[in-house]
């Protein structure tokens, strides 16, 4: 006869990011019953994802399904919505259908990321695109094509076809600039040798509401990027801030309208609707504090990690750096605890950061180094291959990178 077993601590899981992906990677399966609910079935490598909206890799190289990725798990695909920590369930909307259900848990994992932040600026919901999931991806690369199509229309008065070839991004942060860069690479490759008419018309405008871009980089990398992007004649317009958005223009601080086909919005981070219905404990930014095991404040069995949250005291940047630290960190801890072993506090190891800037060429803010140029191109391609997290997105995308150097991007439009 079988020996009887406890039942396992219900341990669930909320999010497929960085974050909830690391942990579900390093937990000992056997000690807990893992439920995982996500408003996606798949885990997204965002540092890729400026790339895949102009097609230099595609959607599918840089995400992991969760299903096969966490074999062994319950999951569900939906938003969670509403917490009880007194009676200890969780209450999720299908993003399938508009059901909702309640899962109940012994030990809670908040994990649901950020949502970007239109700081209530009036129209920026309504006509602006944002760069979040690979759905956000898709649509950018969708509406580039279309302004390219659009603007080859016959008939086209002058001015239109220049508002439709004029790119706008707001938010001078890595994604923008990142975003910036694929885009003018595009242009220069794609554009160039399929749209060869509309060349002259095609303009890029970097706008920051802080007086120089890339605030989180060294200033020496901040100063090569904004001259970098002169050089291929992008815009920047740092110290300036967008006051209104309309469907075809943005109009700024100082009364001047910027007429666009395309605008993209990357300007920091706000709690997404899941974080902001939960009644815990929050930082002005909205951000769920934990203590340095990442404890929920006044909780014994609910956590928070990676972008929603904050560690009372620290102010980690919101990056997969730190949601992935995090991850590893409670995996260990959990298979520590289920063993009635201590665990150490969470401490954060900095390894600097990358950015891609156009032209093939990046940059690097590391603690030993301050790279710029083609080498640290290398260095950055290197590094994001090796982060990538199974051997099926390593090979797309090291075969969606030669497709793109041999073949050059797809512009299909459907
Ligand atoms: C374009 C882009 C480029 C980036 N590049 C870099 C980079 O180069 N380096 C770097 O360090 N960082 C980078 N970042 C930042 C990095 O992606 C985030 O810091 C990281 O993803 C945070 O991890 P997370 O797990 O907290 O949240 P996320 O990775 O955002 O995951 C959140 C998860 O929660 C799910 N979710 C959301 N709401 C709910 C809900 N209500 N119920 C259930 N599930 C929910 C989502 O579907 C998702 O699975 C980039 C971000 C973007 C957008």
């Amino acid at each position: 006869m079988e020996p009887l077993r406890p039942a396992k601590p219900k341990l669930v899981i909320l999010g497929t990011g960085f974050a909830g992906f690391s942990l579900l990677k390093k937990l000992d399966q056997k000690l807990y019953d893992v439920t995982v609910i996500s408003s996606r079935n798949h885990f997204l490598f965002t540092p890729l994802l400026p790339s895949s909206t102009v097609g230099t890799v595609e959607f599918r190289s840089i995400i992991e399904p969760i299903r096969r990725a966490c074999k062994g798990i319950r999951f569900f695909q939906g938003s969670a919505r509403e917490l009880d920590t007194e009676g200890k369930w969780v209450r999720f909307v299908s993003t399938l259908g508009q059901e909702s259900f309640d899962v109940a848990y012994d030990i809670l994992v908040i994990a649901v990321g950020a949502k970007v932040n239109t700081f209530n600026i009036p129209g920026v919901a309504e006509n602006a695109l944002f760069l979040k999931s690979a759905e956000d991806a898709r649509k950018i690369r969708r509406r580039t094509i279309e302004c390219f199509e659009q603007a080859s229309e016959p008939g086209l008065s002058p001015e239109k076809r220049r508002q439709l070839l004029h790119f706008a991004v707001v938010g001078g942060g890595p994604t923008g600039v990142e975003f910036a860069a694929e885009l003018h690479d595009f242009v220069m490759k794609e554009v160039r040798a399929c749209y060869p008419h509309l060349m002259e018309d095609v303009s890029i405008t970097l706008v920051d509401a802080a007086d120089h871009i890339l605030g989180a980089f060294d200033k020496s990398l901040s100063d090569y990027t904004t001259k970098h992007f002169q050089r291929q004649n992008i815009n920047v317009r740092t110290g300036i801030r967008t006051v209104r958005l309309e469907k075809d223009k943005a109009v700024l601080n100082d009364g001047s309208e910027i007429p666009f086909g395309m605008v993209v919005w990357s300007t920091g981070l706000g709690p997404t609707i899941a974080v902001g219905n939960f009644n815990l404990p929050k930082d002005k930014a909205s951000r769920i504090l934990v203590d340095e095991t990442l404890k929920v404040q006044g909780q014994d069995s609910v956590y928070a990690m990676g972008d929603c949250s904050c560690v009372v005291g620290k102010n980690h940047p919101a990056t997969a750096q730190v949601a992935m630290q995090q991850g590893d960190y409670l995996a260990k801890a959990f298979n520590r605890l289920a063993k009635g072993r201590a665990v150490s506090p969470f401490k954060y190891n900095h390894h600097g950061m990358l950015a891609y800037v156009g032209d093939d060429a990046a940059i690097a803010d590391l603690s030993v180094i301050k790279g710029k140029g083609r080498t640290t191109y290398l260095l950055w391609r290197s590094a994001y291959l090796t982060r990538l997290v199974s051997w099926k997105n390593k090979i797309l995308v090291l075969f969606d990178w030669l497709k793109t150097g041999l073949f050059g991007r797809d512009i299909s439009r459907f």
